[in-house]
């Protein structure tokens, strides 16, 4: 049995895209096919001033996983993929979201499907509107790009002319 997910994944540390793409090519290798990628977006870091600009992307796939198994592989990856080797380092430069999982919604203590937070934040609801619009949320039953329209985030957000293929191994 397959199944549908979308996944969000983010870099702002080092370098942005080879972080993405490496990302991009782990979870083809541990979580599933790839079925679609919207363009890699620039956005405006939360909170914090003086954080380098988040480059997000969302990804639509197709797993055999059930969500826990898919969020430790995604765990796996940022793992592999995403950590400065210097200690120091303690920000990530690879966080990978679960966003929506088929029309799952439900919470558990280490999962909660869709995101909880995704409705709130532009890096998300950007990427997510240009590569499945029409697609419904399943705990407000409002379009992905209903939900953007509405979106309460004032943050700026543009994308960028990059080629997101997975194409890059870890190093
Ligand atoms: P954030 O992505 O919110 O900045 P982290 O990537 O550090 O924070 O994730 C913190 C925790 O969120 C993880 O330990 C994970 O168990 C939990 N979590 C709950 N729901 C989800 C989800 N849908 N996708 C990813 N992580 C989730
Ligand atoms: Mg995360």
């Amino acid at each position: 049995m397959m199944f549908t997910a979308f996944l969000g994944i983010g870099s702002n540390l080092g370098d942005k895209p080879g972080h993405i793409r490496a990302g991009l090519q782990k979870i083809a290798e541990k979580a599933g096919r790839l079925k679609n990628v919207s363009a890699v977006y620039e956005t405006e870091p939360w909170g914090v001033s003086g954080q380098d600009t988040y480059y997000n992307l969302v990804a639509e796939i197709e797993t055999p996983l059930f969500p826990l198994q898919l969020l430790h592989a995604l765990q796996q990856t940022e793992h592999e993929c995403g950590r400065e080797r210097k200690e120091r380092w303690g920000s990530r430069t690879l966080d990978i979201d679960l966003l929506f999982f088929e029309d799952y919604h439900f919470s558990m203590d280490d999962l909660t499907v869709p995101h909880p937070r995704l409705a709130e934040r532009n890096f998300v609801l950007y990427p997510m509107a240009e590569i499945a619009p029409g697609l419904v949320h399943p705990a407000y039953g409002l379009t992905l790009s209903r939900l953007k329209e509405i979106s309460p985030d004032t943050g700026w957000i543009k994308p960028l002319n990059l080629p997101a293929d997975a194409d890059t191994a870890c190093s």
